[in-house]
């Protein structure tokens, strides 16, 4: 099994001290921390290669530009998509699914055609298809839900028409701590000859990502949740599907041909990329990959159920908690939502923060969420692969401490 003492030593800023007690970090699912290998990476690159990429012949051009291609080439193997030509360079997940919303939405769906997303997506899974929908008076129809907050698929099936063109669901929940069945979901649409869109912000930093297993058509996730720089991300699509979507940012770089009057794309990727890119962001994020796999991702998603079964019960046994989610640890990812009866989830958080522990609380940007939990907002802690268990049973023990507190 991993070992997280060992592993947390690459992370500098873990060790520090927060209102006097020791930091554990418990807000992985917001943003994850940074190795040391990540930002030499960066560093690296602004001391020795910095320039700007794809137009200088000159030494450093060259560099940057090998280097920042050699990180899309990690991520295609890392993701597996079958070519270069369908990974693109974004600024997180958010962008990703806004360009495929109009992009590719605008020109596929038609008035009356219907939209599918579910009740657990994070804003940004949700508003570009509101969007998209209020531009081409088409229909934005939630999925039902099991008991322990995964899509069902049955029930959906009894949902999706003909009129279905694109569903977007969330791989792993940032709120639920679930990973919903995308394999069995791409079937579903694909059946009715729609398309794909997985948000796989919380998925990809936690467990082995295989785009093509999956068959979705797009797949869009951020760097910075899997130990990358922030502004870092991708979107994964088909190449047909790449091939026939419309660029969203126009600029530089981007094109192939400006005449007066009307301009040509480049080709894949490269036609999607407008402007100077995010090049140490995504230099950064390529040896993120690379630390990651070095590790194993079969590993971190084995750790962290390991971790899920030691501190779920823990939780679950204390008086007026009430966990979101499945029950059962076997389903449960290391998103760990919960309330305390009594406290709000704001104090609760401030008062892990006054024994050094990083929590989030908050509606998590999934308001629809709440609404269908009926619950303004929740506490949430979320492990990654370098908290130990002794973390885990501070954070135990701070909230024993909390709870009597405010008795
Ligand atoms: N989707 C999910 C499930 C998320 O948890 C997040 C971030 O919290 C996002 C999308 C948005 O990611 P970003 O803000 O990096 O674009």
């Amino acid at each position: 099994m991993i070992d997280a003492k060992k592993i947390k030593q690459d992370f500098p800023i873990l060790f520090q001290t927060v209102n006097d007690e020791p930091l554990i970090y418990l807000d992985n699912a917001a943003t994850s921390q940074k190795p040391k290998q990540v930002l030499e990476a960066i560093q690296h690159y602004y001391e020795f290669d910095n320039a700007n990429i794809h137009r200088g012949v000159h030494t450093l051009a060259e560099r940057a530009t090998s280097a920042y291609e050699a990180a899309r080439e990690k991520l295609r193997r890392f993701i597996n998509a079958a070519s270069t030509k369908e990974v693109l360079f974004t600024r997180g997940t958010t962008t990703g699914l806004n360009w495929v919303a109009v992009g590719f939405g605008d020109l596929i769906i038609e008035e009356g055609d219907e939209i599918y997303i579910t009740p657990m997506e994070h804003h940004s899974n949700v508003v570009p298809w509101q969007q998209l929908a209020k531009r081409k008076k088409a229909k934005l129809v939630y999925l039902p839900l099991t008991a322990d907050g995964f899509v069902d698929v049955e029930k959906s099936a009894e949902v999706v028409t003909a009129k279905g063109k694109i569903m977007s669901v969330c791989h792993s929940s940032n709120v639920l701590g679930i990973t919903n069945p995308i394999k069995e979901l791409a079937a579903l649409i694909h059946q009715h000859n729609g398309y794909m869109v997985v948000d796989g912000a919380q998925s990809t930093p936690h467990m082995k990502v295989d785009v093509q297993a999956l068959d979705a058509d797009f797949y869009a996730f951020s760097g910075h949740k899997m130990l990358g720089p922030t502004g870092s991300g991708v979107l994964y699509g088909k190449e047909a599907l790449l091939e026939k979507m419309e660029p969203v940012e126009f600029g530089g770089e981007m094109i192939d041909f400006v005449y007066d009057q009307e301009s040509t794309w480049s080709v894949l990727p490269w036609k999607f990329e407008a402007g100077t890119p995010n090049i140490a962001g995504g230099i950064g994020l390529g040896a993120a990959v690379d630390y990651l796999e070095a590790i194993g991702m079969d590993a971190i998603e084995a750790y962290e159920k390991e971790m899920v079964r030691y501190v779920l019960p823990k939780l679950q046994a204390i008086e007026g908690i009430t966990v979101y989610g499945p029950a059962d640890p076997e389903k449960h990812t290391g998103v760990i939502t919960f309330n305390l009866e009594g406290i709000h989830p704001h104090d609760l958080a401030t008062a892990f923060d006054m024994e050094g522990i990083a929590v989030r609380a908050g509606h998590h940007c999934a308001q629809p969420l709440m609404r269908y939990l009926d619950v303004s907002s929740t506490a949430r802690a979320s492990f990654y692969f370098y908290n130990t268990f002794e973390e885990a049973d501070q954070f135990i023990a701070s909230l024993h401490k909390i709870k009597e507190f405010f008795k």
